[in-house]
């Protein structure tokens, strides 16, 4: 994944390639057996245990795109969010601008509720389409959905089996383009681009006004290592895998960040970054991760 893995990813890897149909399929499969399964779009936001996860990791590829009407665009979960927050803009829409440089899938960006530079997917969502633990297919409108910052309703619905489609709906703008570059260039700068990352470690603590970023370089924590994993240098809340790093170096850097700020400012930073073990009964609620 982006931050570079040791160990296979265990049991079964399917691929499905604008096949929605084998994708549920899957899902529902795994349920009906009771094995353990995830989702993975890219995996930019994942830090896998270094032995793998003892289950079924399917990895979606669901890429179809479809022009409803303008500005008006169904798009598969596994199609490159980057990708088509390009196009959207190409094509004179704006609200997903800020797409551009994120390496993620359409479903993990709504799974996740990307977001940046004041912009974040759920703003963008019209309905997202899932399928259910049982095999169902539900349409779900916005107007029923409550997103957070990096929160959606997804990380805690228990019978979400997955993601399958969302459908955006954008409005016409001269100046989307412009923005969309500016965008990118602001993250060239201030992101370590190229290194092998999972994005932004933590979230930013709420009502604080100030980032999780410089609560970690004010407790002069950048470039602190443990082993391979690293602080980054450029931006304080992306870790790096800067050689042959493994989920324990990189979880004792989290902890250690963690407790650092807590000592330093009092705050509790809270992981955006989502863990996957090799025993965890995959829960969509993060905090309810059942260990076998
Ligand atoms: C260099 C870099 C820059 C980044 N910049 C940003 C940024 O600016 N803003 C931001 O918000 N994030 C950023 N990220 C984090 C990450 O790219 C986003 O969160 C992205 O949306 C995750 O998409 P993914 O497909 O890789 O999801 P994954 O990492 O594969 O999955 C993330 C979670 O979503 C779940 N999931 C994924 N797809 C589905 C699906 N179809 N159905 C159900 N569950 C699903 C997974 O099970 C997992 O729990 C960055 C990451 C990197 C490496």
């Amino acid at each position: 994944m982006y931050l570079g893995h040791r160990r296979p990813l265990q049991l079964l890897r399917p691929s499905f390639r604008s096949n929605p149909t084998r994708f549920c399929y899957s899902c529902r499969y795994c349920c009906e057996r009771c094995i353990p399964f995830i989702i993975v779009g890219n995996g930019s936001n994942c830090l896998f245990d270094d032995s793998g996860f003892e289950g079924c990791v399917i990895l979606n590829r669901i890429d179809f795109l479809e022009r409803i009407e303008p500005g008006v665009y169904r798009v598969g979960s596994g199609y490159q969010f980057n990708r088509l927050g390009v196009q959207c803009t190409n094509e004179g829409f704006s609200g997903l601008e800020f797409a551009s440089g994120i390496p993620g899938t359409v479903g993990g960006a709504a799974y996740m509720n990307a977001g940046a530079n004041g912009q974040e997917t759920a703003d963008a969502i019209d309905t997202v389409e899932i399928v259910t633990v049982d095999g169902r297919h539900q349409i779900l409108y916005r107007s029923d959905l409550a997103f957070g910052y990096r929160m959606s309703p997804f990380q805690a619905m228990q019978d979400l089996a997955a993601i399958v489609a969302v459908t955006f709906c954008l409005l016409p703008s001269a100046s989307a383009k412009e923005r969309q570059q500016a965008y990118l260039k602001k993250r060239r700068l201030s992101q370590p681009v190229g290194e092998r990352t999972a994005g932004s470690v933590f979230r930013n603590p709420p009502g604080m006004g100030i980032s999780a970023g410089e609560l970690i370089e004010k407790a002069g924590l950048k470039g602190f290592r443990v082993g391979s994993a690293e602080v980054s240098k450029v931006h304080a809340n992306f870790f790096i895998n800067t050689g042959s790093s493994n989920s324990r170096e990189m979880l004792e850097l989290i902890g250690l960040v963690k407790a650092k700020v807590k000592k330093k400012f009092g705050i509790q930073l809270q992981e955006e970054i989502q863990y996957v073990g090799p025993f965890c009964k995959y829960s969509r609620d993060k905090d309810k991760l059942e260990i076998c």
